[in-house]
């Protein structure tokens, strides 16, 4: 709708303060954003035309006049949260609001091909399609992809345990077969911003997420932005050294923390040391290594490496709170209880209270965050959707 509203631009921060704090007042929103009481006042009501945002009651618990508070509709459209991982890809539709709507899971080999392409298009635009009825309009597509790409222009540039994927321009792909805005991130990353717009930091705004699958990556948010460097490489940890002649790792090197801490380091170790095994899962082969006195060694090797990684991240980026997102840690809890002890033994001048390490299940947390990719490019202040407002 065309509208003569002249503060566009304080549309994008205004909305990104309501959905971080839940709802907001007037005489809040005029003292966060800086600006006069009736400039907040048009800011409001306009949005209240527009529909995004919705009356929510109002605050106060003594006596007298209470202000009103205003919260965002999560019914004003809804995301569509794209998965890429090794074994297949998921798809996920989501509120404004965060909240699952529906979820599909496709086991397929993830090399890429036009074919595969052509499925993951055509699933988003069912999914798409479907909820178009019922939840008005998609607002964006946002991508995780597991390896690196340039989030600014949507383009791949290296998938490490997926072929084929290289250069290429998925945004513009996907944007031209689904018809809506497509955004795409790092797995890394899109954990963290995850876990920023799903509230779960805790007013911290310095904050990691250590990835700890098949391979390793951070994503690092730096006073509440999402950290890239020069090539999208800011949170790629898992490629620095831990051991010059160490094991190889996927990028050519030795001794990558990849090589020596992801899961995949874990399981060529327990079958190096304890002799060829075949096991169905990850649990299953940490369970297994448990009952031996080699495997208990793996543990110890992977878990000391894991210490170190952790303790890089520490001293180079400094976070009030650091996610360790693991596929088998969450089953051992004393394994995470010594390598927080061991962490904080190596960082002595660091209170407790002054540094959170959170341990993160991946499987129960791992396909909701291309939503928090949408949503982190939906507020920001280039949005086309909501700065034209
Ligand atoms: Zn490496």
């Amino acid at each position: 709708m065309a509208s003569s509203f002249s503060n566009r631009s304080l549309v994008c921060p205004l909305l990104r303060e309501i959905y971080l704090a839940g709802h907001i007042t007037k005489p809040q929103a005029a003292q966060r954003l800086g600006v006069t009481a009736v400039t907040t006042h048009h800011l409001i009501n306009h949005l209240l035309e527009q529909g995004i945002l919705s009356q929510q009651g109002s605050t106060g618990n003594g006596p007298g006049r209470r202000a009103v508070c205003y919260s965002i509709r999560g019914e004003y459209g809804f995301l569509v949260s794209l998965d890429i991982h090794e074994g297949g890809f998921c798809i996920r539709a989501y509120s404004l609001s965060y909240k699952r709507l529906s979820e599909k899971r496709f086991a397929l080999d993830m090399t890429y091909s036009s074919q595969t392409l052509e499925k993951i298009a055509a699933e988003a635009c069912k999914t798409i399609q479907h909820h178009n009825i019922v939840h008005g309009r998609c607002l964006g597509l946002g991508v995780s992809l597991p390896g690196t790409t340039d989030h600014t222009t949507g383009v791949i540039y290296h998938l490490p345990r997926l072929a084929g994927w290289d250069y290429l321009p998925l945004k513009a792909l996907l944007e031209q077969q689904t018809g809506v805005s497509v955004f795409l991130d790092n797995d890394a990353n899109a954990m963290i911003l995850a876990k920023k717009w799903r509230k779960e930091l805790q007013g911290h705004r310095d904050a990691v997420y250590l990835s700890i699958t098949q391979g390793i990556g951070a994503g690092v948010l730096c006073d509440g932005h999402l950290a890239y460097g020069r090539h999208s490489n800011f949170g790629e940890i898992g490629h620095t050294t831990l051991q010059p002649n160490g094991p190889l790792c996927t990028c050519g090197n030795r001794g990558c923390v990849d090589a020596m801490a992801s899961d995949t380091a874990l399981l060529r170790e327990i079958s190096e040391r304890t002799g060829p095994t075949q096991h169905a899962d990850i649990h299953q082969a940490v369970s297994f290594a448990q009952e031996t006195a080699a495997g208990r060694d793996v543990l110890q090797f992977i878990c000391q490496n894991i210490i170190l990684c952790i303790d890089n991240i520490i001293k180079m980026y400094d976070p009030g709170i650091v996610f360790i997102g693991s596929t088998w840690l969450g089953d051992f809890p004393s394994l995470f209880d010594q390598i927080q002890e061991k962490v904080f033994a190596r960082a002595h001048w660091i209170r407790r209270n002054e540094l959170q390490l959170i341990l993160s299940n991946v499987s129960e947390f791992r396909y909701c965050s291309g939503c928090a990719v949408a949503l982190e490019n939906l507020f920001s202040d280039e949005s086309s959707v909501f700065s034209s407002l």
